[in-house]
């Protein structure tokens, strides 16, 4: 077998199984290492699992709301086995999907822990195989998509252990249904996971930090998504700093400290879901340059070392999947030699709970503070006709414009399937749209992506349904 390839890419999530895709329709011969399971976290223990869950809550919680269509049921009930059987499935069919897409590609696939050394004119790759043994692999270039783990805060005692405390990976495959949870942190992944056993029937309370949940998000889609999980019945502790996490008896105690005060909430369990750990250690060896655990990339993921690259999770923020596979494309086509201009796309954001947010761009505030002279529209999805005729009227859209430009700088959205309509807009930023282009567009009817088209009139007060 041969041990000479012009890209060996380590880690096979979305960051590095799309790099190495792209590398070999180069006609690059290529490579790629992987510890554990192809498809990395997103397709194993993420961005897929995490929804093949939420739909099964999507659906049980509208079997609750069915009288409103002039339908019943006799009893809804759920075998919550079995909805963590079908993620779990769901979950392998697509990692499966991988291994075929690497086959059809020809990429060679190594089971196994890979290690870097220093080596020319890339680092040498030192694989541990998983069938026993090592394999040192030399390539013309590496790339780097080793991804992250959950940040686990171990001095207060938020560190998973298996049964009551919970990172995402417990959270994902449990053996019982809790009755109760504290989930800490109101990021995507805190939310998604309080949606998922909110909707179930547990009972969630959720901890933030900061002044507001889902704080990356626009203002004004915070406060109405606190509104809207509320209304399901989902407590929310905000601006509470967590200062110990500790097993009972019975389940767990989590001590937090709100405005000064200090308070006890109890719970069969607690996820943790305070952000992420990269996969880097180690790597300082070789002379890479770090940044509080990520690799430190250059305009096209490369690094400090000669022939190496780093994409994804492992390479900084936004941690999310869609971003970590735009940069393995652009990472292989650099390595091909491709003039490809620097990553600098837009990225969206989604939260796939029910309400879904979805945003892209700027936030209102965040345009404010860079000093742009803004004009900001918004549409309630309750006088949108499809919306209504769906029963789907929680929530809007808001379009945040620069005045001066009229270029489109962000859009944020709360409500029914939003992931599937911020697609519009991210092609919109994207392609420098303005709001004379979007004015123009002509939105099929009826759609809920009118209300896109209704949010961008109404910041220069032309708007036609309100
Ligand atoms: C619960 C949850 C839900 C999420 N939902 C979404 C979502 O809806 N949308 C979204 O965009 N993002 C989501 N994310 C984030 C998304 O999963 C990550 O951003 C994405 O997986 C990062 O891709 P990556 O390729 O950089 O790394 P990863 O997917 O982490 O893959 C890295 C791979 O490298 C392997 N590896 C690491 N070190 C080595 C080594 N030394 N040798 C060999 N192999 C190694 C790992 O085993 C892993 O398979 C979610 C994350 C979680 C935890």
């Amino acid at each position: 077998m041969s041990t000479e390839f012009d890209v060996v890419v380590i880690g096979a999530g979305p960051g590095g199984y799309v790099a190495a895709i792209r590398a070999s329709q180069l006609g690059l011969k290529t490579a790629i290492i992987e510890r554990e399971a192809l498809g990395g976290i997103c397709l194993n223990w993420g961005c897929i699992p995490t929804k093949a869950l939420l739909k099964s809550g999507e659906i049980y919680e509208q079997l609750s709301h069915l009288g409103g269509y002039g339908l019943s049921v006799e009893k809804a009930s759920f075998d919550f086995a079995k909805i963590i059987d079908r993620s779990r499935g769901v979950a392998k069919t697509m990692s499966s999907g991988i291994a075929f897409l690497m086959k059809k590609h020809k990429i060679e696939v190594v089971e196994g822990e890979a290690k870097l050394e220093k080596g020319s004119p890339s680092p040498k790759v030192v694989v541990a195989l998983k069938a026993g043994g090592s394999r040192t692999i030399q390539a013309k270039s590496v790339i780097l998509a080793s991804g992250a783990r959950a940040r686990e805060i171990a001095a207060i005692g938020a560190v998973s252990d298996g049964d009551k405390i919970w990172t995402y990976r417990d959270a994902l495959a449990p053996k019982t249904m809790p009755k109760s949870l504290v989930v800490i942190g109101s990021g995507a992944i805190g939310i998604e996971f309080a949606s998922f056993y909110r909707a179930l029937g547990a009972e969630v309370t959720v901890v933030e930090a900061v002044d507001r949940i889902m704080p990356v998000e626009d203002a004004e889609v915070s406060k109405a998504a606190q509104k809207a999980f509320e209304k399901r019945g989902i407590t929310f502790r905000i601006g509470a700093k967590v200062t110990k996490v500790e097993k009972t008896k019975d389940g767990v105690s989590v001590a937090i400290e709100v405005g000064g005060k200090a308070e006890t909430l109890t719970a069969a369990v607690c996820i943790v879901a305070v952000g992420i750990a990269p996969n880097t250690e180690g790597l300082d060896a070789i002379g890479l340059n770090m940044d509080r655990g990520h690799v430190v990339t250059g305009k096209h993921g490369e690094t400090n070392v000669p022939g190496l690259y780093a994409i994804g999770d492992a390479a900084g923020p936004p941690w999310l999947a869609h971003k970590a596979s735009h940069e393995g494309i652009h990472a292989a086509e650099h390595i091909a030699g491709y003039k490809t201009p620097a990553v600098n796309s837009p990225i969206p954001g989604c939260t796939y709970a029910n309400p879904q947010v979805a945003s892209v761009g700027m936030t209102e505030a965040a345009a404010k503070a860079a000093g742009i002279d803004v004009k900001a529209g918004r549409f309630p999805f309750r006088v949108n006709g499809k919306a209504v005729a769906a029963g789907e009227i929680e929530g809007f859209v808001k379009t945040v414009f620069d005045g001066k430009t009229g270029a489109l700088i962000g859009a944020h959205m709360i409500g029914h399937e939003v992931t599937e309509m911020i697609q519009g807009f991210v092609t919109a930023i994207t392609l420098e749209a303005t709001e004379e282009d979007l004015h123009g567009i002509v939105y099929a009817h009826p759609t809920m992506s009118e209300a896109m088209h209704e949010a961008a009139l109404d910041a220069y007060g032309r708007v036609l349904h309100i």
